[in-house]
């Protein structure tokens, strides 16, 4: 199965955000606009993980700047978060849609086991540079990523998990199911449970950008040999 190849030497955030740009690791890039890399800040302690880019990421080219990031963005200011201090990114790094109404518009189809396996790369990749102390998984897509298929938003919710390279991990919900929720009160309700998985999440990291270490970075394209934390 082909998949992704971030190149050995792109050994910088930057560097890894403009080979991701040409990638053709699987089918998706054919029909979304443009990678949607992750971005903020490369020396976070918190990276929120999401599933895949919507319609308005896919034509920006950020990650979570659509109607569900526009809910996280309120949700990470209620927790005491700011933005910029974290770093946001997705399992899959091109939008996967379908046609809807005669094909006016496009509408979100889950990636599937291949794709998601196809573009991991990118993503192992972006956890080795970031090194984030806390893994913040919004929804069931990237919590199965990270912590395996068999695990459920429902029952891993609230509780600190560790990932397989033994960093520390939440799940929650994505922001889009808080979004889909028709009733009021009950919207309100499931914020209210968001913004208190995400400062639990908080709580668990340094907030901020860690101080340059640079011991701690990658002094060559390798992703061998990640520290398990
Ligand atoms: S989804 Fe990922 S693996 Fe597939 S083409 Fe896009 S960047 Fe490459």
């Amino acid at each position: 199965m082909p998949t992704a190849k971030p190149p050995e030497e792109a050994t910088t955030l930057d560097a890894l955000r403009r080979a991701a740009a040409s990638c053709t690791g699987c089918d998706l890039y054919k029909r979304a606009t443009q990678t949607v890399f992750g971005e903020g800040n490369p020396r976070a302690s918190i990276m929120l993980i999401g599933e895949q880019p919507g319609h308005e990421e896919d034509l920006a080219g950020r990650p979570f700047v659509g109607p569900a990031g526009r809910l996280l963005d309120k949700a990470l200011v209620q927790a005491g978060l700011d933005r910029r201090h974290v770093y946001i990114t997705n399992i899959v790094k091109h939008f996967k849609w379908k046609e809807k109404e005669g094909g006016k518009r496009r509408i979100h189809e889950k990636p599937g086991r291949g794709e998601i396996e196809a573009c991991r790369p990118w993503f192992d990749k972006e956890l080795w540079l970031v090194q984030p102390e806390v893994l913040v998984c919004l929804g069931a897509t990237a919590a199965a990523a990270i912590l395996g298929p068999a695990v459920r938003v429902g029952t891993a919710r609230g509780r600190a998990l560790s990932s397989p390279q033994g960093i520390r991990t939440f799940v929650t919900v994505h922001p889009s199911a808080i979004l889909r929720i028709p009733e009021d009160a009950e919207r309100a309700a499931e914020m209210g449970r968001f913004v208190a998985d995400l400062r639990r999440a908080s709580s668990r990291s340094g907030k901020a950008a860690r101080p340059s270490s640079p011991s701690r970075r990658p002094g060559s394209g390798s992703s061998k040999g990640a520290p398990a934390r």
